[in-house]
């Protein structure tokens, strides 16, 4: 039994297999944030995605090398940093900082590298110039340098190898720009973009003039550079499939031999979101940045189990409602784990198999996170009836919580700590309620109960002290 996965170059459900003749190390590439604002839902849902692949590869004993790039050029921020008047480095630094705040608060393990583009221009230089010594790109009269798509397709290269792309209607969406005018074909993208004011200090020498690179460039050299010409693993959400992804197989292997390895083995895919049933949109008021929606009260942990509560290829609809809902399911693993470990005590056990092993069948399934979660359900309700039936030894009950201990290295909802993970204020009114009540001062007693339930706590009074509960 191991690792199936559905790749988007073959179309079909597939064995995932490495390049790694120990087969062991996985290369693993995902396409960053551009980073000229707070990410939203949406975009985190690709994230957190991706973050259960790496983790349960992981698991599976793999050694990955994670790698996700940080868009810090690119048309929307040179816009946004000209409106802002600050320096690009300055301006996409806080949204960066801003994004990994993010990216941390929803229990994403950080990538090994986290390359910018603007650090790889030389690369990119590089890069582009083989393209155009393989003949597939070409300079226009303005300094621009575009891929040519159709001499590509003249040369017997496949043009359109996730997606069957009817290349007469290809890109009319992009037509031409007011600084692309000069391109062979509506078809061509850019690979540099010849400077022009509106840019200001965002440019760079190169041997066609000065200017900036453009997008789809920037992931094919940042990931080969980091991961080889060749690697396992290509992520991203399903809207970066064209022109994207198809512009990033067709740079990089074309700057190759024609009979060479493909640039990747696996392409992944994760389709996009739905907020209260509808496409996010500002107007709509569906709009949420991960910051909104910790506003309104929700946590890290409780976001990522919504995001994770359903199949990465299905479109998933994500409500305030399933939000509060993601809340009580944890609450139901989280009290389990709470008896299980006043049971357990110091025992240390071997993880229990019975639900692991179901959990990890469904997760080989092409990550079939939905069934995941139903055997973890199925485990609470199982190991709740033995607790009630006391049909359960402390050396079981570890064996339960060392179960769970693996099954949350993968999801990474992290176990609540009930008593210590409660921010310091909630503990300073609990010690305070302490006080009052040693003093006999209960209506100071009750008062404090009351402000802590008001901030979401109750206490729980137990023969070995309180203890705080998250309503
Ligand atoms: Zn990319």
């Amino acid at each position: 039994m191991s690792l199936k996965l559905f790749n988007t170059l073959t179309r079909a459900i597939e064995q995932f297999r490495v390049l790694d003749p120990d087969g062991k190390g996985v290369g693993m590439y995902c396409c960053g944030p551009t980073v000229y604002n707070f990410a939203h839902i949406g975009n985190f849902r690709t994230f957190v995605c991706s973050d259960l692949l790496r983790r349960y590869l992981e698991f599976r004993g793999y050694d990955v090398r994670h790698v996700m790039n940080i868009t810090d050029v690119e048309d929307k921020i040179i816009a946004s940093v000209a409106k802002s008047g600050r320096g690009l480095k300055e301006y996409t630094g806080e949204y960066e900082k801003g994004f990994l705040e993010d990216f941390d608060t929803l229990h994403c393990a950080r990538p090994h590298d986290l390359p910018h583009a603007t650090d790889f221009i030389p690369d990119i230089i590089e890069l582009i110039q083989k393209l155009i010594d393989q003949g597939f790109a070409y300079r226009a009269n303005e300094g621009s340098v575009y891929f040519s798509i159709e001499r590509y397709r003249a040369a017997g290269r496949k043009y359109g190898q996730l997606l069957n792309l009817n290349l007469e209607e290809l890109r009319v969406g992009e037509r031409v720009k007011s600084d692309e005018y000069d391109k062979e074909a509506v078809s061509d993208f850019a690979l540099w973009k010849a400077r022009v004011p509106e840019d200001g200090a965002v440019f760079w020498p190169s041997p066609w003039g000065e200017g900036r690179p453009g997008w789809h460039i920037e992931c094919s050299a940042m990931s080969m550079r980091l991961l080889g010409p060749t690697f396992d693993l290509h992520l991203g959400g399903e809207d970066l499939v064209f022109p994207h992804h198809e512009d990033e197989i067709a740079q990089s292997e074309g700057a190759r031999a024609a009979n060479e390895k493909p640039f990747v083995r696996h392409w992944v895919h994760i389709a996009h979101l739905l907020v209260e049933g509808r496409k996010m949109s500002k107007s709509l008021g569906n709009y949420f940045t991960l910051r909104d929606l910790l506003a309104k009260g929700f946590s890290g942990r409780e976001i990522r189990f919504l995001l994770l509560s359903s199949h990465y290829r299905e479109s998933f609809n994500f409500t305030l409602e399933g939000l509060t809902g993601a809340r009580t399911a944890l609450g139901r693993i989280d009290e389990l784990l709470g008896k299980l470990r006043d049971l357990a005590g110091s025992e240390k056990a071997e993880p229990d198999r019975t639900f692991l092993d179901q959990f990890t069948a469904s997760l080989d399934e092409d990550l079939n996170v939905a069934g995941a979660w139903g055997h973890i359900f199925e485990w609470v309700r199982a190991t709740n009836r033995l607790l009630s039936e006391n049909s359960i030894s402390p050396a079981q009950a570890a064996a339960h919580l060392a179960a769970w201990d693996r099954m949350d290295s993968v999801l990474g909802v992290g176990a609540k700590v009930l008593a210590t993970e409660a921010p310091p204020e909630i503990l300073a009114l609990l010690d305070e309620r302490q006080a009052a009540r040693k003093a006999k001062d209960f209506g100071r007693a009750d008062a404090i109960r009351d402000e802590l339930k008001a901030k979401g706590w109750t206490i729980e009074d137990t023969p070995k002290g309180p203890k705080l509960k998250r309503i």
